[in-house]
């Protein structure tokens, strides 16, 4: 039985890392459901009209809306023997609806969350600077400019903490992440398709723990 792959993480867990390493070693069909809204908008059916209503209103995307892009995307041949969801589901509800699609489509569901505890994500976050010209990043812990808070390519200029990442706002992003996910990381647990990978270990031990759980 093909799986689909529920890939889970708070901000700066390094989910986007993980998923681009699926992709280039294993081959993964990986949908983002932000990708494919914003790509299906740009089409021109009652679907694109749709979605583009809700994207002017500034409104989330309902989660019916959001079912269905992913049930038209996940049809395509590309598809058929499993593929890596991220950003979806988002609600009990979509999950509820993920378990419909994934018995239709002969699908096994495997969640997996790359766990890291909130206080290191604000250490990395906020340790974040960039170049205001060239837009390098460089993190103070994990990859500090060579001279103290100068960009390496402009020693002129002075790097800046990018303004997303400052304390408060960092804060505010995880306790968001972990309200809405919580109740769908305890929905897989109960359901036993629950993996929790240690997010703290190198990126590329984390990849092979994924890689075996995916096959
Ligand atoms: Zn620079």
């Amino acid at each position: 039985m093909s799986k689909i792959i529920v890939l889970m993480g708070a901000p700066g867990a390094g989910k986007g890392t993980q998923a681009r390493l699926l992709k280039e070693h294993l081959d993964t069909t990986q949908i983002s459901t932000g990708d494919i809204l914003r790509g299906r908008a740009q089409e021109q059916d009652a679907l694109a009209d749709e979605i583009r209503a809700v994207q002017a209103s500034g409104k989330l995307a309902s989660d019916d809306l959001v079912m269905r892009v992913v049930e038209e995307r996940t049809a395509r041949e590309d598809s058929a023997n499993g593929y890596v969801l991220d950003g979806f589901p988002r609600t009990m509800a979509q999950a509820k609806m993920l378990e419909k699609l994934a018995a239709e489509q002969g699908h096994k569901i495997v969640a997996i969350v790359i766990d890291v505890p909130f206080e290191l994500l604000e250490k990395r976050a906020t340790g974040r600077l960039s170049c205001p010209v060239c837009g390098e990043i460089y993190n103070i812990r994990t990859k500090p400019p060579k001279n103290d808070k100068r960009c390496d390519f402009h020693p002129d200029v002075e790097l800046v903490q990018r303004v997303d990442d400052s304390a408060e706002k960092v804060k505010i992003r995880l306790e968001t992440y972990s309200e809405q996910t919580k109740p769908l990381i305890d929905y897989y647990d109960s359901a036993g398709r629950l993996h929790r990978i240690d997010g703290t270990k190198k990126r590329e031990e984390i990849h092979k723990e994924i890689e075996g759980i995916i096959r």
